[in-house]
């Protein structure tokens, strides 16, 4: 089904179209072959984002998905183990591509919120034997996306940080929404990504582009990367088209990200008030909401398709869970109507109540 015109798409932050501006910035960008190192833009935008993060250099590659798979290509060996969140997007939506291409395995652990403390990862190191996999990577996600975009803390990490120096392991941020943490808390980025070996942006969520990600670290991890990035056919031509639209985001649509959790705390405020409607995160909302219908008797999926009808979209995730990220394509109208539109529908859907 194509989607209804206009579409208030809560769905992802993907869903964000270049505007103007960055459309001019794409224009008149600078270009070579990238291929050769030389393109100008993108290694701009490599040079821009390894200050950004703290980290001595950077690549500019397609996806994020790309970056989590190159950075365990780098850090593993296959039999390799990484622990990460059960939830995370390294574990459920890559095509189980850590097991497919580095051959390494995960050790997840259950946590709702995404986050999970230095006890939790130590207690599932593996004592270094023969039979034992081998632990390798330590893997975050900043924020969590299926844990309701919650922020990793600054101590966290740095606790993190030591486990892994301790015991040999390599600590990975999956940053598809760092920026994020970083305008909620006020805090530079580099705070959060400088402690990693590896640790990556995406440019196609929040940022507002329409294509890439910049994963960065130490420049022989880098060195390597490069290798992956060509092998896996990730190198690119006149890549400096993207990389600008990347520049562009980065001096006018970070700030602005403020605005996005904004609209998704007045969502949960709208949201708020309806019996049987669990809403997650319950406070600190980033610009990810999730809701859990379990107690209104609706499913996610009828729900969704109410509203689909309304031109609202949202993100069925499970029998009664339904996602809903807010990002720069959507207004603070949007969401008065989008917040109204659930509410009425919800209504409207729900169970008969026994004796009603
Ligand atoms: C979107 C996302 C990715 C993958 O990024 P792409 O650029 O879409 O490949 C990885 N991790 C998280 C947490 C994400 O939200």
């Amino acid at each position: 089904m194509s989607p209804p015109s206009p579409l208030i798409d809560l769905a992802a932050d993907t869903a964000t179209r270049p505007g103007e501006g960055m459309r001019q910035a794409i224009a008149a960008a600078v270009v070579g072959d990238e291929q050769r190192g030389e393109d100008p833009t993108t290694l701009a935008l490599e040079t821009r984002v390894a200050e950004l993060l703290g980290q001595e250099k950077a690549l500019f590659l397609p996806s994020g998905t790309m970056a989590n798979q190159i950075a365990f290509l780098v850090h593993c060996r296959a039999g390799d183990e990484i622990v990460c969140a059960e939830n995370a997007h390294v574990f459920g939506s890559e095509g189980a591509g850590a097991a497919a291409l580095s051959g390494a395995q995960f050790r997840p652990i259950e946590t709702a919120t995404g986050l999970f403390s230095v006890e939790d990862v130590a207690r599932r190191l593996r004592v270094p034997r023969h039979r034992s996999p081998r632990s390798r990577v330590i893997a975050i996600e900043q924020t969590t996306n299926r844990g309701g975009g919650r922020i990793w803390p600054e101590a966290t990490i740095l606790a993190l940080k030591a486990l892994a120096q301790e015991k040999g392991l390599a600590l990975h941020m999956d940053g598809a929404r760092l920026l994020n943490a970083a305008v909620a808390t006020g805090l530079p980025a580099a705070r959060f990504a400088a402690p990693c070996d590896s640790v990556w942006i995406d440019l196609s969520k929040g940022l507002g582009c329409p294509v890439g990600a910049v994963l960065a670290g130490p420049e022989g991890f880098i060195e390597e990367a490069l290798i992956w990035k060509h092998r896996l056919g990730g190198a690119m031509r006149q890549s400096g088209i993207l990389a600008a639209a990347g520049l562009y985001a980065l001096d006018h649509n970070v700030a602005r990200m403020a605005e996005d959790h904004a609209n998704a705390r007045r969502l949960a405020t709208l949201l708020g008030g309806v019996p049987g409607l669990g809403l997650q995160p319950e406070g600190d909302v980033t610009n990810i909401l999730f809701i859990d219908l379990s107690g209104t008797g609706v499913p996610a999926r009828t729900l969704a398709e109410a509203l689909f009808g309304a031109g609202i979209r949202v993100n069925v995730e499970g029998e009664s869970r339904v996602r809903m990220v807010t990002h720069i394509d959507i207004s603070a109208e949007d969401v008065e109507v989008a917040g109204r539109a659930i509410v009425a529908a919800l209504a409207r859907l729900r169970s008969p109540q026994p004796g009603g």
